[in-house]
């Protein structure tokens, strides 16, 4: 007999989970069957591909028993079975595909969360049971091994007799206590309504013996227990079923079912099509972002069935990648079952599949935007990024396909807007849209650069993620409007008297401000007279394609390049402190040293950049306040 500890963080795991105060102890039930339909499905698949291997119907089965009196709750399949290794590694460690992180135990107070994030499937037969027992037989094997666990402390592994390829999951179930009932979970009435509840779809039969009260034969008042075998699932797929049917619940549960996430859907959509290529889809949209979401860990995909059967867990080409976080399964008749992965990219039919399944999610994204504007701000906010990813990569292909699902907060409005609002409300001299990039909307309403076009009443988009610019630069249009950052060298706000007036101040003021750049030397590209500031003494702005934000952004990345943006110094001409300028420029020029290095910092702290040399800045202050 092999006697083994779980893994460090199982351990904790299962601590959390079989102690945690959890209303939804039934799901056990759930995660078992569900792991029996897999090991069906799996030997079923062999059968199907594999002409040397015949099938009967019949052979495959769950079956789910009681034994009241020993505490046994047994759920038994005719699936593919596992060998000794397999149970060793398969129920030896919990969530294999996550690495598991917890900053603190108060974190995972629910249980739904842990099982949500990490699938912990089989180990929640802990919540209701003190001892579980695997006996599995595996295909293609002649050995049966018993896989046994009391809980945290560790599982023994050793031979045992089994007749039949498959699994067993023997529980035995706790003792009730003054907070949970576990007897219940020994009714037959109560599993099997949980069955229903959960399983219903599972399209292999889930058989029980049922008891029921009957009259006996040839006689009319005295009664007897019969005890007859039944199938308690309908086995009709949930995606086959006629959506009248079906109510937000069976969505939901299905939902969750699966795995595909432990949050509320936002939007299910249910996809039935005969045509050119005949397919069954259930997608969903998820509430919240998963854990791994914008990590390369995180795998995009649906379900893949051909006539029922999975022949593919996590299919990417169904789904683009600005769409990666769409849940849920394709059935097709269309396919072929023995499809390979390499075949499967180039088939017709999956492609036609993949093409309409992307405007079907458009369509409802926008009915969403439209409808449930509440709803849809709360799935930007999960995904909203990934819409913009989308928009700038393959250089902007699909820009017509999002570009309406965008949405940017408002200046004026003070919440999301999308586009096309921003369009419809500009005044008819209004050339540009108008943006201001920096890393949240307090700073931005401060920023110097936005004090002009706010004060001409123009609304000013505020990009506070930081592929927000990067993705309107790919843009560069909406509805023949262009994007304008505020920042940038020219605001277009027509020639009016500022222009006009800075454009004198600027030949005036050339040799100050030649002496300021000389001062700077490669800090800047330029000095120059401000045509935007009202208020403020200086601000930084920039020529050319890339901006201070985008300089930032590229800076922070892992292989960060050396990107620079074209800053230009812009004084304020009108400021008192200009005069102070011109004023040492003339009389002093050690002074317009130290005050061309303070404003420039300035510029930079206004911007959200560090100062280049913090001791010097101080220091430069102090001289001037002695
Ligand atoms: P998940 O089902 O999410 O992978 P589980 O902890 O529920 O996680 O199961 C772990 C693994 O154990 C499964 O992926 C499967 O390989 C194996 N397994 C569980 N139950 C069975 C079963 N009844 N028959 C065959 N394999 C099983």
């Amino acid at each position: 007999m092999t006697r083994k500890e779980f893994k460090a963080e199982s351990k904790k795991l299962l601590d959390l989970m079989v102690n945690s105060v959890y209303t939804h102890r039934e799901i056990f039930l759930r995660e078992i069957i569900s792991n029996a339909s897999d090991a069906i499905d799996k030997l079923y698949y062999k059968t199907l591909t594999d002409d040397s291997l015949s099938f009967d119907k019949e052979n495959y089965y769950i079956k789910v028993s009681i034994d009241k009196e020993k505490r046994i709750l047994k759920i038994s399949d005719t699936g593919i079975g596992m060998t000794k290794e397999e149970l060793d590694e398969n129920l030896g460690v919990i969530a294999k595909s996550g690495s598991m992180t917890f900053k603190n135990d108060n974190e995972i107070k629910d249980g739904y969360d842990i099982i949500g994030q990490f699938g912990v499937g089989f180990y929640s037969a802990f919540m209701v049971a003190k001892t579980v027992t695997v006996i599995s037989k595996a295909f293609g094997s002649d050995e049966a091994f018993r896989w046994e666990s009391k809980g945290s402390e560790g599982y023994s592994i050793e031979p045992c007799e089994k007749d039949s390829v498959g699994t067993d999951v023997i529980l035995n179930i706790k003792e009730n206590t003054e907070e949970e009932q576990y007897d219940e979970y020994l009714e037959e009435y109560r599993i099997r309504s949980i069955i229903k509840k959960y399983s219903d779809f599972i399209r292999y039969p889930i058989k029980m013996d049922i008891t029921e009260r009957r009259l006996k034969e040839d006689s009319e008042k005295e009664y007897e227990d019969y005890t007859e075998e039944q199938i308690v699932n309908s086995m009709v797929p949930i995606w086959k079923k006629n959506k009248n049917e079906l109510g937000e619940e069976d969505y939901d549960n299905f939902y969750t079912e699966k795995h595909y996430g432990f949050d509320k859907p936002i939007k299910y959509i249910h996809i039935s099509v005969d045509g050119a290529v005949s397919y069954n889809s259930i997608l969903f949209i998820p509430e919240k972002t998963p854990y791994d979401f914008y990590t390369k860990e995180y795998e995009k995909g649906l379900e893949l069935y051909s006539s029922g059967v999975m022949i593919m867990g996590k299919c990417a080409d169904l789904l683009p990648d600005y769409f990666s976080f769409v849940k849920g399964m394709v059935d097709s008749e269309d396919l072929s079952l023995n499809i390979s992965r390499e075949l499967l990219q180039h088939d017709r039919q999956l492609k036609l599949i993949a093409k309409n399944i992307k405007t079907k999610i458009k369509n409802e994204l926008l009915n969403l935007l439209k409808n449930e504007r509440d709803k849809y701000v709360e799935f930007y906010k999960s995904f909203g990024r990934q819409l913009k990813y989308g928009i700038y990569s393959e250089f902007g292909m699909n820009k017509d396909v999002l570009q309406d699902l965008l949405l940017f907060y408002s200046s004026t409005e003070k919440v999301m807007v999308t586009l096309e609002e921003y369009i419809s409300r500009m005044p008819d001299e209004q050339k540009y849209i108008y943006y201001a990039a920096g890393e949240s909307i307090e700073r931005l309403d401060k920023l110097p650069q936005t004090e002009l076009v706010a004060d001409k009443g123009y609304e000013i988009l505020y990009l506070t993620d930081d592929v927000d610019e990067f993705a309107v630069k790919v843009l560069r249009t909406y509805k023949e409007k262009e994007f304008k950052s505020v920042s940038s060298g020219d605001l277009g706000l027509g020639t009016d008297q500022k222009e006009d007036s800075s454009r004198a101040d600027e030949k005036n003021y050339q040799e100050l401000f030649e002496q300021m750049k000389n001062i700077l030397t490669d800090k800047v590209n330029g000095v120059k007279a401000s045509k935007r500031l009202k208020n403020h003494p200086v601000c930084l702005s920039s020529e050319g394609e890339v901006s201070i934000e985008m300089e930032k952004i590229l800076k922070s990345m892992p292989n960060a390049q050396e990107i620079k943006a074209n800053k230009i110094l812009e004084i304020n001409t009108n400021h008192e402190v200009f005069n102070s300028l011109r004023e040492a420029y003339e009389k002093d020029r050690g002074k317009l040293d130290l005050y061309t290095d303070l404003l420039y910092n300035q510029a930079l702290l206004i911007e959200g950049l560090t100062v280049d040399d913090p001791v010097e800045f101080t220091n430069n202050i102090c001289k001037l306040m002695k």
